[in-house]
């Protein structure tokens, strides 16, 4: 274990050993990291990668967990979080250049003092820009797919990023086709001119709808479920009986149905068998599978 914190060291990574990683996420639960290490830069990153697959430690990135469901074991490898230069947010004409760990939040406001529209949306999205590229988050009738240009991405030895057109990024519904053992350190965005304080505007009105339909008070990760084909999760939730439905900690907004809350104390746990329990009562009652939106941090096997 030594060698490996050394090697990550020498990489130019800030490491911490044994990190719990629960406050690093919005639903508050689950155990420590081995190791979290923050890396600014992607040759460093390139190089953490390296280090991870050479001690066959697996590694996983945490953008601002707030799509992120980490077991109570933890993560038994490398826990990898952007910052420093990768923060940087450029505004250059109808362009917005964001690095990986920038939060979704402040790039929407910086796009909207600069008089450009099209992302008021993201002011509601409490992720960073890889972790939405990653997902293709979206909100009030847009997503990343709408504005992204291209996306940098580095996988494990690369000394740059490589950049990856937005058409070959496979952006879907809550999905991407980025390689699972890519790193997404940044984006370029295209969006329209627009006047500043029309999309101030609409910022506030999507504020206000989310704190009247969505427990903003609480530990969530936001959507459990993704919508099926013609549906919303959350009224098929609610249809089943579920809200309020509670499994120790963790509990069915009675808010918003497709809201799981954690309250202090909770265990991961709680909330993968209230997502199980959920699942197969609206199976039940209903027919229809949901699938997660959560992403369940899963140790690799073996
Ligand atoms: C109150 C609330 C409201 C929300 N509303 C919405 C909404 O309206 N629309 C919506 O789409 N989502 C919503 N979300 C969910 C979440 O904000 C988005 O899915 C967001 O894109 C996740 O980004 P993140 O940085 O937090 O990623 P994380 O939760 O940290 O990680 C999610 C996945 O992305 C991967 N990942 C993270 N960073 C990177 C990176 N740099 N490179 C490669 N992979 C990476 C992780 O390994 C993991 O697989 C909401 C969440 C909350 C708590």
């Amino acid at each position: 274990m030594g060698d490996v914190l050394a090697a990550l060291r020498a990489a130019g990574a800030d490491v911490a050993p044994d990190a719990p990683l629960a406050p690093l996420t919005t639903l508050r639960v689950g155990g420590p990291a081995r190791v979290l290490v923050g890396v600014g830069d992607e040759a460093v990153l390139g190089r953490v990668l390296a280090v991870a697959a050479a001690a066959a430690w697996p590694w996983v990135v945490i953008g601002r967990g707030s799509n992120l469901l980490v077991p109570d074991a933890g993560w038994p490898g490398v826990a990898i979080r952007l910052d420093g230069a990768l923060r940087a947010i450029a505004v250059a004409g109808e362009e917005v250049r964001a690095g990986g760990a920038a939060a979704l939040p402040t790039v929407a406001i910086r796009a909207a003092e600069a008089g450009l529209g099209g992302f008021a949306w993201g002011v509601a999205v409490p992720g960073s820009v890889g972790g939405a590229v990653r997902m293709n988050a979206g909100a009030h009738g847009a997503d990343m797919a709408d504005a992204v240009v291209s996306a940098r991405l580095v996988r494990p030895g690369a000394t740059s990023a490589e950049v990856v057109p937005a058409a070959a990024l496979g952006l879907r519904y809550r999905g991407s086709d980025v390689a699972p053992d890519a790193v997404v350190t940044g984006a370029v965005l295209r969006l329209a001119p627009a006047d500043a304080g029309t999309v101030r505007a609409e910022m506030d009105d999507i504020r206000a709808w989310r704190r009247a339909h969505q427990p903003l008070h609480a530990a969530t990760c936001g959507s459990v479920f993704t919508n099926p084909p013609g549906d919303s999760a959350g009224r098929l939730v609610e249809a089943a009986g579920l809200k309020g439905h509670r499994v120790g900690g963790a509990a069915v907004s009675a808010t918003h149905a497709n809201f799981v809350e954690t309250t202090p104390g909770a265990r991961a746990d709680d909330v993968l068998r209230l997502v199980e329990e959920v699942r197969a009562e609206v199976a039940r009652t209903t027919g229809v599978e949901l699938a997660t939106e959560v992403v369940i941090l899963r140790p690799p096997s073996g």
